[in-house]
């Protein structure tokens, strides 16, 4: 790969026929054309939240150095941004007028209203860049390297950048398009943020079963996404119809290994849903995360609840209790050993060798409260648990 070295370029010419999509979020193409922003395996622009976007026109004002810059040079002598996309953006967003900076009182500064001197302080800036050449393939492995400024790239925007072609680019337009008048709905069930591929990620993740890199190359040239839309549809078409409501906690479960375990199942959903809000209500139950699978799975698995434990202090005043009776009548204070026929029938145990029980199942109704506690001699505890 041949790297060269350009301090010429000005803010000013980067600027020159900047175009910015504002539906796509993508800074788009500038240097009169020439120079391609966002090539198809970049990342959406996510500086635009005034923050990260001021702060690049807040260094350039104050001469603070942007850092690096890289260009790769295509074949026709047109080139794209490799590394600095968000930067340029912010740049050409703001020269025109797309956002604002504060002035020292905290007052809105727009480009148009800056004083003359600052304005050209803004143009004249020279960037610092470095233009590559070489074959795509050494590019994009070295791009994987170098975005270790800034937001650094996640997992399935690196993905989308070494696998690039028509279906990331079809998977972008479907999946991390926060245009998609599906996104609001999609948000009740997983958890991320459109731009930055956690859809994308999460379809991609429910129809291969996990393995997203394999099922990227294998359908890297596809040009179309027919089974990966078809399959995280019927996820979630299935989800919604299931559970009829929609509680902070279904953000993020792992909607596609419940579909595939559960969805020959036949539900009730008025059912399923009254079961939810019971569970809901369950001051015992911990793990509120845990309940739709517990649902699903017929109310059978508690631990996914993690039902509220006893504290010591019920622990250890039941236990003084059982072993004061259990001295009087001679039998062993685990309730269980005492109505045994073996050497364990008068056995005291210590309290470390005991755990505390439900008398009635917490699934029964029983309480986490002293009412409802008995020791039991470790063994019996567990056999108990097992039933
Ligand atoms: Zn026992």
């Amino acid at each position: 790969m041949k790297t060269t070295l350009r301090t010429d370029i000005t803010v000013r010419d980067i600027c020159e026929g900047f175009v910015y999509n504002e539906l796509e979020g993508k800074g788009l193409f500038g240097l009169s054309g020439t120079l391609t922003i966002q090539p198809e395996y970049q990342r959406n622009y996510i500086y635009a939240d005034g923050k990260k976007d001021v702060a690049v026109i807040e260094s350039v004002l104050k001469n603070y150095p942007l850092g690096l810059i890289y260009f790769n040079k295509l074949g026709d002598g047109r080139l794209e941004v490799l590394d600095g996309q968000q930067r340029i953006t912010s740049l050409g967003r703001y020269v025109t007028g797309k956002f604002a900076i504060k002035d020292a009182n905290g007052m809105p500064q727009y480009f148009g209203a800056l004083a003359t001197d600052l304005q050209e302080r803004i143009l004249n800036t020279k960037l610092l860049i470095y233009e590559c050449e070489g074959e795509e393939s050494e590019i994009k492995e070295w791009f994987k390297t170098i975005n270790i400024v800034g937001v650094p790239l996640n997992a399935q925007e690196i993905s989308n950048a070494v696998y690039s072609g028509p279906f990331v680019t079809l998977c972008k337009a479907e999946f991390s398009n926060s245009q998609n008048a599906n996104v609001q709905k999609w948000s009740a069930y997983i958890s991320g943020a459109v731009n930055r591929q956690d859809f994308m990620e999460c379809a991609l993740d429910w129809v291969s079963r996990g393995k997203i890199e394999d099922y990227m190359s294998s359908h890297r040239f596809d040009n179309n996404i027919n089974e990966v839309k078809a399959y995280f549809n019927s996820v979630i078409d299935w989800v919604s119809a299931v559970f009829m409501g929609v509680e902070n906690e279904m953000r993020g479960l792992e909607w596609g290994r419940l579909y595939e375990t559960y969805h020959h199942r036949a539900y009730n959903p008025k059912e399923v849903w009254e079961k939810v809000k019971e569970l809901y209500a369950d001051s015992y139950v911990k793990n509120r995360k845990g309940i739709f699978e517990y649902v699903l799975g017929g109310c059978v698995d508690t631990k996914l609840l993690e039902i509220r434990l006893f504290d010591d202090a019920t622990k250890k005043s039941v236990y003084y209790r059982q072993t004061k009776e259990a001295e009087e009548k001679k039998i062993s204070n685990c309730p269980y050993c005492a109505m045994g026929n073996d050497n364990n029938r008068t056995k005291i145990w210590l309290l470390k060798d005991m755990d505390a029980d439900h008398v009635t199942a917490w699934s029964k109704g029983g309480a986490t409260d002293i009412s409802n506690c008995q020791m039991l001699c470790k063994s019996h505890n567990r056999a108990k648990g097992n039933k």
